[in-house]
């Protein structure tokens, strides 16, 4: 008797949600210039990155948040909600 496979998934559609969740502006500590701060939700990233502030490891998938100083992209940096709201 060959089991039936059922493919249930049945989960509700949530619209498409983009990777920022949020955009705010900001300010970069390290550079000092105004920046752009994206929310990067849960699930989200793919990446581990390090925090400039504690030096820890942000795992893949955590909720963190990336400052992108103004006109100097390539200096963003990726930060722990916490670390960055301790030194903003
Ligand atoms: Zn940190």
């Amino acid at each position: 008797m060959a089991r039936k496979h059922i493919n249930a998934r049945q989960r509700p559609k949530i619209a498409t949600s983009p990777k920022a969740s949020q955009l705010l502006v900001g300010f970069d500590p390290i550079t000092k210039l105004p920046a752009k701060i994206i929310f990067i939700k849960k699930g989200t990233s793919a990446k581990s990155y390090l925090c400039p502030y504690c030096n820890q490891t942000i795992s893949p998938g955590e909720f963190h948040l990336v400052v992108v100083p103004k006109g100097q992209k390539d200096l963003r940096r990726h930060w722990h909600i916490p670390c960055y709201k301790r030194i903003s």
